[in-house]
């Protein structure tokens, strides 16, 4: 199989589909790997590094599309890459086919496979090719509640963990999975005071367990939200319920509550956000705004920040499935593997994932 990996087209998208040691397992096991020049360059990978793993380096992403059988990248292919598709071709990247409907459109037309990392699944319900980003995001929400609580960045002019006489600041998760318990973590090394709601006790009890008492877990109802977002430093916003936005549970009387010059940090806004004084995405260059004396934080690709990191956890966990793809055909892939076969939205023109057919309103 000859396998293609573009530079990513999407704004200030700096991560890439493959490392020069995924393109030597892909090799290793006998396939090609077609890179257009500079590809890797965000992610901190030269050309030489590719080249070097038995990748080829070609000049134009048009090189990329029309030699390769299979196409990886990480984000939704941009309008001016929809030229590409054509019968047969497997794309494998991240598609978020619901928010796309003209790429959906596309691809099947084209009759593309189209698979999406977002939609492959495990059999205990965990989408392991999204993990990676919510372990990212979650320990990154930390790192920028500490930023933005220093005075020159706008903020209370707070350290996280205190010092010696001078108490920790206090920090609220809300919603304790992938995203809050990595939040918690990190804050925990800080030495901040850290609480977490959730409404699964299970998970309270792991993540009781997990931090042996270095954490305080809360039942996550509206009269506790309210009760432990006051008077509180930082608001870390983690809530997912799966397939749907995300719950408004944080009402802005509650985020008038906290201590004047602190922070929120809506991890959860890609879905909608769950938090009622967010009312609009913020960007890398543009991250903050202020709303009832509190800054808010709400990008929507907090791991784009760190490409490098991002894109090494992401290819950790895709590169075995491309390899499963390539080795046995999308097909045998899939017979062999349900969770990839929950993967794969697009064949033959139709949509091949419910979920993501009820989303568009196309037949399944
Ligand atoms: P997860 O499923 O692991 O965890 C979500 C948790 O929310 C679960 O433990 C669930 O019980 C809990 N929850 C649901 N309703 C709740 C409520 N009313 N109160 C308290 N807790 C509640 O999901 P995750 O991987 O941690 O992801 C969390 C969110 O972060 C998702 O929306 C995800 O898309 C988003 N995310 C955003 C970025 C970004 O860059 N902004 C990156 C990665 C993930």
């Amino acid at each position: 199989v000859v396998i293609g990996v573009p530079k990513e087209r999407k704004d200030s998208e700096h991560r890439v589909a493959l490392t020069p040691a995924g393109v030597h397992q892909l090799v290793q096991a006998g396939h090609r790997v077609v890179l257009e020049a500079g590809a890797g360059q965000g992610s901190g990978f030269a050309d030489a590094d590719y080249a070097a793993a038995g990748g080829e380096v070609v000049a134009s992403a048009d090189e990329v599309w029309q030699r390769a059988t299979m196409v990886m990248k990480v984000k939704e292919p941009e309008p001016e890459e929809y030229g590409y598709f054509r019968p047969g071709l497997v794309l494998f990247t991240y598609l978020h086919l619901a928010a796309v409907p003209a790429l959906a459109k596309a691809l099947l037309a084209a009759g593309v496979t189209a698979i999406a990392y977002e939609t492959v699944q495990l059999a205990d319900g965990s989408l392991p090719l999204l993990s990676p980003m919510s372990e990212i995001a979650g320990r990154m929400s930390i790192q920028i509640a500490a930023h933005f609580l220093e005075k020159a960045h706008g903020g209370r002019g707070e350290l996280l963990g205190g010092v010696p006489g001078v108490p920790p600041a206090r920090v609220v998760v809300v919603g304790g999975g992938m995203v809050g318990m990595n939040a918690a973590r990190i804050a925990v090394g800080l030495g901040a005071q850290v609480t977490v709601l959730d409404t699964n006790l299970a998970r309270l009890r792991e993540l009781d367990q997990m931090f042996g008492g270095r954490v305080r877990t809360v039942m996550s109802n509206p009269y506790n939200l309210r009760a432990e977002i006051a008077g509180c430093d930082v608001l870390v916003g983690a809530v997912l319920v799966p397939g749907a936005r995300a719950p408004k549970i944080v009402t802005t009387d509650m985020v008038a509550g906290m201590n004047p010059g602190g922070v929120v940090v809506d991890v959860a806004i890609d879905q909608g956000g769950s938090i009622e004084t967010i009312d609009h995405v913020t960007t890398h260059s543009r991250p903050v705004y202020e709303r009832c004396g509190v800054l808010h934080y709400a990008v929507a690709n907090i791991p784009g920040a760190v490409p490098r990191t991002a894109t090494l956890a992401l290819t950790h966990v895709t590169v075995p499935y491309a390899l499963c793809l390539a080795n046995l055909g999308v097909e045998a892939a899939a017979r062999r593997d349900p969770a990839l076969a929950k993967g794969i939205n697009t064949m033959r023109g139709r949509v091949t994932n419910e979920a993501v057919a009820r989303s568009l309103g196309l037949p399944y």
